[in-house]
């Protein structure tokens, strides 16, 4: 099969790849109808991360083609939405709602999805149906939920969104323009987006931002408090993972405040003092996914909700390579791409 390897920072190839294999009864394999570019998956391309030949990709739906003897909740011909970590489903973590740390967690990012096919570990914790075979303009919406969507949902959850709540977004990446739209239907009544670029502005107005901050770091904690009537915001959902972000983020809580950090932490370091005297609360992390993926899948079929719109390029898969240059020089927000 044809799949994306990173053979080193900066070097994207499609090239032939070992068809994958049942290698345990809980394991399915997948046909994969799409996959995206990821923005973690520009740290290794930048060479942030260490890397050699790595194939890449976590995020993906497709058509079930074969399943091992143990799973029971899907089976071949149906069309599935899989989370970026495989997780089991049964041990006292999955079933706390955190998924993406379970005992026996893979991440999908050392499997690789951006491939014809992919071996799915954990399937029945991993994959849910959906109700039918979905019309094509749906396909963009649910590849979405397998990540972004799941985790600006959870950046929004975590964050404590919801009726009354004002809430602010750092972060104009396609997590942060989806915890927008997560905000917004969690019931916000006041969605602060704070973004630079014209057109991430007008898709967080559309996903239903109340208010956009073009400022950053200081400038823009003072802009949230002026917003807040000088408290800072109720809910603050963290999605880039930064030294500035993340400073940001905290300052622009009130106190009591909750905080959702779902941008990829990098070499952020928080300072003790400034993290005791800000009093708000903290969760972050790689979203549980799975938890949202069923109600997630429900409002896309519904077309109550249009995620799919994050992504503004669209490329076969033996063009990955212009799909990752395009998202590094932030030609595009987010690539998906067809198989
Ligand atoms: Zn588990």
């Amino acid at each position: 099969m044809r799949g994306v390897v990173l053979h080193a920072p900066g070097d994207v190839r499609v090239r032939e790849l070992d068809d994958p294999k049942i290698i345990e009864p809980t394991d399915a394999i997948i046909r994969v109808t799409a996959a995206c570019v990821c923005g973690s998956d520009l740290w290794p391309y930048r060479g942030v991360e260490e890397v050699h030949d790595q194939p890449m990709g976590h995020e993906y739906v497709g058509v079930v083609e074969e399943i091992g003897s143990d799973v029971t909740t899907v089976k071949p011909g149906q069309f599935v939405v899989g989370t970026f970590v495989a997780a089991d489903g049964t041990c006292e973590i999955c079933r706390s709602g955190f998924p993406s740390s379970c005992v026996d967690r893979v991440f999908m990012s050392e499997v690789g999805t951006q491939s014809e096919r992919a071996r799915i570990p954990h399937a029945d914790g991993t994959l849910v149906a959906t109700p039918g075979m979905p019309d094509a303009d749906l396909i963009p919406s649910l590849l979405a939920a397998s990540d972004v969507l799941g985790t600006g949902w959870f950046g929004a959850v975590a964050a404590q969104a919801g009726p009354g709540k004002t809430v602010a977004v750092v972060g104009d990446g396609a997590v942060g323009l989806l915890a927008v739209l997560a905000a917004r239907q969690l019931g916000a009544e006041q969605v602060i987006a704070m973004s630079r670029h014209r057109t991430r502005q007008e898709l967080a107005v559309e996903f239903g931002a109340t208010a956009i901050v073009t400022e950053r770091g200081e400038e823009g904690v003072a802009k949230v408090k002026e917003l807040t009537g000088g408290l800072g915001a109720h809910s603050v959902v963290e999605a880039v993972g930064t030294q500035q972000s993340m400073r940001q983020a905290i300052g622009s809580t009130r106190p009591g405040g909750h905080v959702g950090f779902v941008g990829v932490s990098h070499d952020v370091a928080l300072s003790g003092e400034n993290l005791f005297f800000s009093q708000v609360h903290l969760l972050g992390g790689p979203a549980p996914v799975r938890r949202f993926l069923p109600e997630l899948i429900d409002l896309i079929w519904q077309r109550k909700i249009d995620p799919g719109r994050v992504f503004d390029l669209r490329l076969p898969l033996e063009e990955a390579a212009e799909g990752y240059k395009a998202m590094d020089e932030r030609r595009a927000t987010k690539v998906l791409l067809t198989i």
